[in-house]
């Protein structure tokens, strides 16, 4: 039995609004996903640190889902970890509160859920949602490195976790590959969409309310300002497709971000001049109005684990045209709910584009695959898999 589990995710609060910052789609993983179990009668803590002294320690989301905060200092970044885990098992301590497995979200969280693991012998899941090794991978020269502390932390991990949870198969190989995560210890378990968020809807209703003209083709690009988003790609096709417009929405993001939105703007003026309409995050619960705006919804990512973005768009009844890297070609079925375009021209792109947004035959066919495939991703089967995986770790 799983009764009640303690999630792990130190660098990112599900209270936290996504769209800019360290705030994205493992906000929007944790909290959904909390809030899924809980209704399901499990209960679940969510440690983050606490990073303003004014906010409250403990906040209850709903009946049986809580954010804990817990305030950690160090010198460097292994003393950050332990003073967090430290103090993770004091408020246990004073909570009176046991769990019955520790589920960690990005390799810090897992790293301290190795300690609390070791501390507390209770099972350790880990959802890195992102790879060192992976993103170095498809750095781009002048960028940061991805240093060896989170590498050498991540292979740890992987080596002594009870389950090690990937997002999709292409995620598993990557932990298989680049990590030699144990074949018996990894695990598939694709994120899921909120159906009463995210649902097909009229588009010139959706186009007011983001302040965007009703006329006209519209695609947008939702999500965090930063280099890997590719947003130069989605840009670029501009100049291939007469008369389209572009929304981006999003803020920055990473220690480039706002170089990044600088770099954009600059491109977008030079590339199509009036065509590209920047907006900052919008609230999660009014990403839809985007979706629905827009024509297509383009993901370019450099790298992507999962990508909820196409996800929540598919549902939203819009089609995508995604990079064919990571996880997006599990996300999006190539030629039935968008494309999947491979490398990075900004011709194919404005091709892919252009097959749908020219012909509104193709796009209401792609607009139906799009829903039905996206039926397929939903908290609730995340929360299966989990709890299954879940008792699996707690049956030893
Ligand atoms: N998002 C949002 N408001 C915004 C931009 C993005 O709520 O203005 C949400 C979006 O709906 C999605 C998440 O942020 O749920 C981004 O997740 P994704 O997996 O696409 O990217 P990540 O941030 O994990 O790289």
């Amino acid at each position: 039995m799983t009764d009640r589990v303690a999630f792990i995710s130190i660098h990112s609060s599900p209270l936290a609004a996504p769209g800019e910052g360290d705030a994205g789609g493992m906000n929007v993983y944790v909290d959904s996903l909390a809030g899924t179990l809980a209704r399901r009668g499990v209960a679940v803590d969510v440690f983050t640190r606490r990073l303003d002294d004014d906010v409250l320690e403990e906040t209850e989301v709903e009946p049986g889902y809580r954010v804990v905060q817990i305030s950690a200092s160090g010198d460097d970044r292994a003393d950050l970890i332990r003073s967090f885990s430290e103090g993770v098992v004091k408020w246990m301590e004073r909570a009176e509160v046991l769990y019955d497995v520790i589920h960690s979200h990005y390799w810090l969280s897992g790293w301290a859920g190795v300690l609390l693991q070791d501390r507390l012998g209770i099972p350790l899941a880990i959802s890195f949602h992102t790879l060192g090794r992976v993103k170095e991978s498809v750095r781009a020269p002048g960028e940061p490195r991805e240093s060896l502390v989170r590498i050498a932390a991540e292979a740890e991990v992987v080596a002594r976790a009870g389950c090690v949870v990937a997002s999709t198969p292409a995620d598993a190989a990557d932990l298989f590959e680049h990590y030699q995560a144990a074949p018996e210890r990894l695990c598939v378990s694709p994120p899921g969409v909120d159906h009463n968020l995210f649902s097909p809807g009229d588009a010139a209703e959706a186009r007011r309310r983001v302040g965007v003209g009703e006329d006209g083709r519209w695609m947008a690009v939702v999500g965090r300002i930063h280099p890997l988003k590719g947003i130069d790609v989605a840009i670029r096709a501009l100049a291939h497709l007469e008369s389209v417009r572009l929304l981006v929405v999003g803020g920055p993001s990473g220690p480039d971000g706002h170089a990044e939105m600088k770099r954009l703007e600059a491109l977008a003026a030079a590339t199509a001049p009036g065509r590209v309409v920047f907006l900052p995050p919008v609230a999660h619960e009014e990403v839809v109005d985007v979706y629905r705006a827009a024509d297509v919804v383009v993901v370019p990512s450099r790298s992507e684990s999962f990508g909820l973005v196409a996800a929540e768009a598919q549902a939203s009844g819009t089609p995508v045209v995604a990079a064919r890297v990571g996880g997006l070609a599990y996300t999006v079925a190539d030629d039935q709910s968008g494309y999947l375009v491979a490398g990075e021209d900004p011709a194919a792109y404005a091709e892919a584009i252009s097959r749908i947004i020219d012909d509104p035959e193709e796009a209401a066919r792609l607009s139906a695959g799009a829903v039905a495939h996206a039926a397929g991703f939903s908290w609730e089967a995340t929360a299966d898999r989990l709890l299954e995986l879940y008792h699996g770790m707690v049956d030893g």
